[in-house]
């Protein structure tokens, strides 16, 4: 039996749990979850929420029992989901869950570099990643796969280095380690089954990727207008960041235009002072809710 509704696979407790959930609400997904669901039913669209351990997102999507899925690049390439995969597309980056997955010695460590730790053992539970970057090193070193809890492997004397996920290091800094290298980064993405969908599946599939990728657009974008003398127009033009060309309004006031723009970085005080030295005036700044190119 072919199924009528659309299925996303989550996240159901970490991380990317909660991003997962707000950035399906933001593209219009009405859902209230309760913590013990595993389904979630969206009211408004024909689409489930799946949600479980994230190790489990990629291969759903794989064959096919969920058609996307949101997961952090670094488990899909843990798990061998590579850019060219058969079964899955990865889609777009979502600029959430950033994080790095780092090599990290004890504080005390005076290794000269990543050399020095050939021979010694490495823990970490992304083992193939590692290795990965090992070899492409030529770099021989013994890795010990832990599950969990690998920032207390030193400590512990159960290895010499560590290859863990890091985002702010504090984690690292309260275990005493510090980072050497960083062998992958990463972010949530969403992917998508390469199973074939009845059509109207695929609409809602297409539709739902195509407003997630509105939603991460938007994203710290800000809308801009003034007034501006017309001879002024190139040098506050050039002032606007992160704006492509902005709309150039005339103005029933000689020599005065206003600029429209969608600015894709923040916009700052000294930024709004420069434009106004320039010869802009009455310059507004407003969040920009939804937008779709
Ligand atoms: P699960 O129970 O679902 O298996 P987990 O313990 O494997 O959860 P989390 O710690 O919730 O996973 O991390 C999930 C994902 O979030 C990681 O695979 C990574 O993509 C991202 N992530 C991990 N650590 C960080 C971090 N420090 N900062 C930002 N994102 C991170
Ligand atoms: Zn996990």
């Amino acid at each position: 039996m072919t199924r009528d509704r659309l299925r996303i696979a989550v996240q159901k407790k970490g991380r990317l749990a909660d991003g997962s959930l707000s950035l399906l609400a933001r593209a219009g997904l009405n859902v209230k979850p309760r913590d013990d669901e595993l389904l979630l039913r969206v009211k408004n669209l024909p689409i489930d929420i799946l949600r479980v351990r994230d190790d489990d997102i990629a291969a759903f999507v794989a064959d096919g029992a969920c058609e996307l899925g949101i997961v952090g690049l670094n488990t899909l390439a843990e798990d061998g989901y590579g850019e060219d995969h058969p079964e899955i597309d990865i889609l777009a980056p979502l600029g959430v869950a950033r994080c790095a997955l780092k090599i990290a010695v004890p504080e005390s460590w005076n290794g000269a570099g990543i050399g020095d730790l050939a021979g010694k053992r490495i823990a970490t539970s992304y083992p193939r990643l590692l290795k990965r970057f090992l070899d492409a090193r030529g770099l021989e070193a013994s890795i010990i796969e832990m599950t969990g809890s690998v920032e207390v492997a030193p400590r512990l004397q159960l290895a010499a280095a560590i290859c863990d996920l890091v985002s702010t290091g504090a984690t690292l800094e309260a275990n005493g380690l510090k980072a050497i290298e960083t062998v992958f980064e990463s972010e949530a993405t969403l992917i998508r089954s390469r199973c074939a969908l009845p059509p109207a599946l695929d609409d809602v599939a297409q539709r739902l990727a195509r407003r997630i990728d509105s939603v991460v657009a938007t994203e710290g974008t800000k809308y801009i207008m003034l007034n501006a003398p017309r001879d002024a127009l190139a040098q506050i033009t050039a002032l606007l960041p992160g704006a492509g060309a902005p709309t150039v309004i005339p103005l029933a006031r000689e020599n005065q235009v206003a600029v429209h723009a969608v600015c894709q970085e923040s916009v700052f005080w000294e930024t709004l002072e420069g434009l106004k030295a320039a010869g802009a005036s009455a310059i507004l700044v407003v969040p920009i809710e939804k937008m779709m190119l």
